[in-house]
Formats: C-alpha cells, structure tokens, sequence
C-alpha cells in the first residue's frame, strides 16, 4: 500500500456529481406513492435484500476483504456479481477501501470514521470523495490477478442492472420501483450502518484502540456483521459471532458451504478468543481511550494544520508567481520604453551633431574659397605691380 492520505478526507473533498445517481435511486423509491406494490413486488424486495447483504457480508466482507476462507475461482467470481448487484462499486474497490478502514481504524487516515468526520461522512459521505474515487489497488494484489474480477469491477453496475431488468420483467414499474430501488436502498444503509453505526452504539469487549462496537440489531439486521467489535479484534476468521446467542447468519451459511464442498480452509477464531474476555479493567479502558483520544486528537489537528498551511502556501505561491510574472512584464515595459527614449534622444543628438558639422564645414568652405579668390587676385598677373 501506498503512503496514506493524510487526514483522509474532510466534507470540502466530496465531489457533488458523484452522487447523483445515489440521489436519483433514493428519489426513485417515492415512485410507489404512484405504482403501489403488489405481494410479488415484495417478496422480491425482501429477498433480493437478504440475497444482496449476503452477498456484502459473505462475498465483499468475509471473502474478498478479509480472506476468511477459500473457494473455486467460479465461486468466487459468483460472490462477485451478487455482490454487485448491490451497486455498491465492484468487488476490488470495496476490498481495497475496506482494508484502509481496519488498517487504519478510527484514526485520521480512516476512510469512514464517525470520530474523525461525523456520523453522515462515515455512513455515505465518504464514498463521493476524490480520494476513494481514484482507485489505488496496490492493496489487493492478491485479487486483482484475476482478469474475471478486474472486469466485474471495471462494469461494476452491470450486476445490478441486471436485476434491476429481472425486476422489472417480473413486476412492471412497481416490481422495479419496490423490487429494485427500495431494496437497493435499503440494503446500501444496512451496509452503511456498520460503518456509521457499529462505531457509535453498543458493546465493545476488546480493546481495539478503535471505536468498534457488538451491536445485537445491527447483527440481526446484517446478517451477522453488526459484531463489529469482535471482527475487529479478530478480523481474519469467518465467525464474527463468537458466543451462542451472537446471532451471525453470514457464519452458519458459510459453513453449510463448508459442509457442501463450496468453501474450505474456514478461519476461526482461537479458542481463547471466544472463552475469554479480553476486557480490560474499566479504569485502565477509560484511560487508554482518553489517552488514545487526546493523541488522536493532536495528530490529527496537527495534519489538519498542515494541510492548511500547504494549501496557503499554494496559494500565496500562486498569488507570488502571478505578482512576479506581472512586475517582469512592467519592468520590461518600462525598459523597452525607456530604450526607445534614449534611442531618440541619441538619434536627436547625432541629428543636432551632424547638423553642426555640416554647417562648420559649409562655413569652412565658404572661407576657403574667399581666400582662394582672394589669393588669385592677388597672384593676378594682369594686374599692375602698383596701384595709385
Ligand atoms: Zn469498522
Ligand atoms: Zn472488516
């Protein structure tokens, strides 16, 4: 991986048109007020929801983030497009964006963390930034050797547009609206949250040095992905449920997987992990989190501080060269002004010079032939030696 960005991203790097489309989608779901929903309509809307969180949870998540097992390259390439057909970008880019976020967790180079710009950046802001939009895939070399999932993530909506169409042939514009875009929405926030969400509310058993949280809703609601803090402390298996009554669907389906020949090399956690309770004293938490704060705080307004005296300084530069750029072109002016004065003055001089000389010797010659004249006359032989 690259040098990471400093201080990832603030609201000022969201680029507007980007989010269009996701704007659109969301306006597409008022369209119901128009075309009603029949029981087909939403059944498809239910499962294709449940269908596409697994496709996150068990496909982008567990699988192509993560590793936490292993498969064929169909199978793969299957986790890939239902994955997709959640139009949330391909499979590459949420690996790589997902592998910043764990690597950086919650600190200033965070991709989506609600301590460093808010709960709404961390839910969907962060996707329409230019620094997530340029893709920098040097972390996931070890997807991008498969020229399948390059291409998947180079048409990364064709998936959903497939099912946006399969949607539509099965129900009219109301399977559309409430098959397609309602469950498409819903299922983007139920993704988002985990993010958004699982950083703000509920448990945290591990000290992660991150804000991470076991939230039992979210857990339900995500197929198993909302023990975010247990993932967090354990991020390389597959079981993100470590106690019995941890509710983790996205667990129980990969090992039935397992069971069917689909998937093996299963990850899990260590037995220590899921009996014990790394928890450490409250006292002791509540410091190291203050103390982590306070750090993360210094840092990160010292990158900010930086930031902003790198962008003044671009600017003064830019304000400087112009200013400089300008003086040049007037003191060129001036001189070239000044060339032609003296050029003048040196060509009037010269004039005044030859004029002066032109007269001296004109002067000069009229005396000389006076006394040329004078001194034939004088040399006149017809001229008598004497005169009276
Ligand atoms: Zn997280
Ligand atoms: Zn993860």
């Amino acid at each position: 991986m690259n040098k990471p960005q400093p201080v990832a991203h603030s609201h000022d790097d969201i680029i507007y048109p980007g989010a269009i489309p996701f704007v659109l989608a969301h306006l597409a779901c008022f369209a119901v007020i128009w075309t009603g929903a029949n029981p087909i309509d939403i059944w498809m809307a239910v499962s294709l929801y449940w269908i596409r969180i697994w496709g996150i949870t068990a496909g982008y998540h567990r699988y192509f983030s993560h590793k936490t097992y292993s498969t064929s390259r169909w199978f793969q390439a299957f986790l890939a497009f239902v994955g997709g057909s959640s139009a949330q970008k391909g499979a590459l880019w949420w690996a790589s964006t997902h592998r910043i976020h764990h690597k950086y967790s919650d600190t200033i180079y965070d991709v989506h963390s609600p301590r460093q710009h808010g709960f709404w950046f961390a839910h969907f802001g962060w996707i329409f930034t230019k620094q997530t939009q340029e893709r920098d895939y040097s972390n996931i070399k070890d997807l991008t050797k498969y020229p399948e999932l390059v291409w998947l993530d180079k048409h990364q909506y064709m998936p959903a547009v497939v099912v946006a169409i399969a949607t539509y042939l099965i129900g009219g514009w109301s399977g559309l609206v409430v098959g397609f875009f309602i469950s498409t929405v819903a299922t983007w926030h139920g993704t988002f949250m985990i993010n958004s969400l699982a950083h703000v509310h509920g448990k945290q058993r591990f000290v992660t040095g991150d804000d991470s949280r076991n939230n039992w809703l979210l857990a339900l609601l995500t197929l198993g992905e909302g023990w975010h803090n247990n993932h967090h402390y354990y991020q390389s298996c597959a079981r993100n449920g470590f106690r019995w009554y941890e509710i983790d669907i996205t667990y129980y389906s990969i090992l039935l997987l397992e069971k069917l020949g689909i998937v093996w090399d299963v990850k899990q956690p260590s037995p220590e992990v899921l009996r014990g309770d790394r928890r450490l004293p409250k006292p002791i938490a509540d410091r190291a989190k203050e103390i982590y704060d306070a750090l993360s705080e210094t840092v990160g307004s010292a990158a900010l501080k930086g930031k902003e005296a790198l962008n003044t300084a671009t600017s003064r530069w830019d304000e400087f060269s112009e200013l400089g750029k300008a003086s040049v072109q007037l003191a060129m002016q001036d001189l070239s002004h000044r060339f032609d004065e003296a050029a003048e003055s040196a060509a009037q001089k010269t004039r005044e010079v030859v004029q002066h000389a032109s007269e001296a010797v004109d002067q000069a010659a009229e005396k000389a032939k006076a006394a040329i004249e004078d001194a034939a006359e004088a040399l006149d032989p017809n001229k008598p030696a004497y005169e009276n």
